[in-house]
């Protein structure tokens, strides 16, 4: 496999450059093009010489994957694509789009899960994989290319500006390759998605955390929680058994001191499992200390799984319960839920049987 052009730091450019005999002026045009949304190829790369944008060619690559499935349209809120990765494993991305012109891209990090969360299809199969810097990025670069071809004429507000990293696999289990990705998805000169509107979303790694907490420009966090006890929480989600709720809420506390910034708790409401007034008690005496944006997340369906999604009576009453005791709430409904439901299921269908 070749080479890609994106993990190759600045010097590393001009001495490429310079040993095959070309100025180191060419790096800052390089770069500039290689992020260009719908730029694929070396040849398109208008002022670099035909040999230099040859030798380029040889050896190194702007894409690796390739587009398997689309579903919805630019039309829709939500567009989900299933990636081709080189290996032939694959990956969903999804975009999302609001009014404002504005797009959001939500993006995996690696083939399958290691968390096996029992509510989650990503992880049904385990963990096959983490994917690279490259492969991170390239889903960046993907919707990029496919907003500026489906909304061309819609004007110039129309770019990726913000980015979830909610896709499959858990970000802080390969935290290197993500954060070397995001680096350039964040920097001005790069995608310039400014690191307050990238959200890594963790099933809650305290050590990942407080690493978080240490960078510069701190990117948003949030944890997805699901139960308000220990013991909820080990049947939900089996890494809670190896850390405890409250090693995560320290860490969490640890980013909040650090940054300034508050964490959001994701909360997925399941019928009869998570969802009654106890629960919404009890989160409420867990949190009363943090200072946390609660996401209440109504379950979506996961073929093969018994879980059903709360009524939205029963949804209302939680919220409100939450509300009477000061935390903030907001319900989310996940939008791409009518495009093969939940994040991994899509993925799923397309395993050779
Ligand atoms: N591993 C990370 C990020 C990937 S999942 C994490 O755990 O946060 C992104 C979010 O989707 C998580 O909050 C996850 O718990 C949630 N999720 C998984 N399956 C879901 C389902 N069927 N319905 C609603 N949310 C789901």
């Amino acid at each position: 496999m070749k080479k890609s052009i994106y993990e190759l730091s600045a010097e590393e450019k001009i001495s490429w450059l310079k040993s095959h005999g070309h100025p180191s002026f060419r790096a800052t045009q390089l770069s500039q093009w290689a992020l260009k949304p719908g730029i694929t190829s070396f040849q398109q790369m208008k002022n670099l010489p035909t040999p230099l944008r040859q030798q380029l060619e040889a050896e190194f690559c702007l894409r690796n994957t390739q587009m398997v499935t689309h579903l919805g349209s630019p039309d829709d809120s939500a567009e989900k694509f299933l990636l081709r990765l080189s290996d032939g494993s694959c990956i969903e991305t999804v975009l999302l789009h609001n009014d404002k012109g504005e797009h959001t891209v939500c993006v995996s990090t690696q083939v399958g899960c290691a968390m096996k969360c029992v509510f989650c299809a990503s992880g049904m199969n385990g963990l096959v994989r983490n994917l690279s810097a490259h492969e991170i990025l390239e889903q960046f670069l993907f919707v990029a290319d496919h907003i500026s071809v489906t909304h061309q004429s819609a004007g110039t507000a129309n770019r990726l500006s913000h980015a979830v990293i909610m896709g499959m696999g858990e970000p802080l289990a390969n935290l290197p390759n993500l954060l070397a990705a995001l680096k350039i998805v964040s920097a001005k000169d790069g995608l310039g998605i400014s690191a307050r509107k990238i959200t890594i979303s963790t099933a809650g790694l305290p050590d990942g955390i407080r690493l978080l907490a240490t960078i510069k420009h701190p990117y948003h966090l949030a944890i997805s929680l699901h139960a308000p006890s220990d013991s909820l929480r080990n049947e939900l989600m089996p890494i809670n058994r190896k850390y405890g709720i409250h090693s995560v809420l320290d860490a969490a506390t640890y980013y909040f001191h650090q940054t300034g910034r508050r964490v959001t708790y994701e909360y997925i409401l399941i019928a009869d499992v998570n969802d009654s007034k106890i629960h919404a008690r009890q989160l409420c005496s867990l949190l009363k200390n943090q200072n946390a944006l609660i996401n209440l997340i109504p379950f979506n369906p996961v073929e093969s799984l018994d879980f059903r999604s709360p009524s939205q009576e029963r949804i209302a009453q939680f919220s409100e319960i939450l509300k009477e005791n000061g935390l903030s709430s907001v319900i989310r409904h996940r939008k791409g839920e009518k495009l093969e439901a939940a994040c991994g299921q899509l993925r799923l269908h397309h395993l050779p049987k």
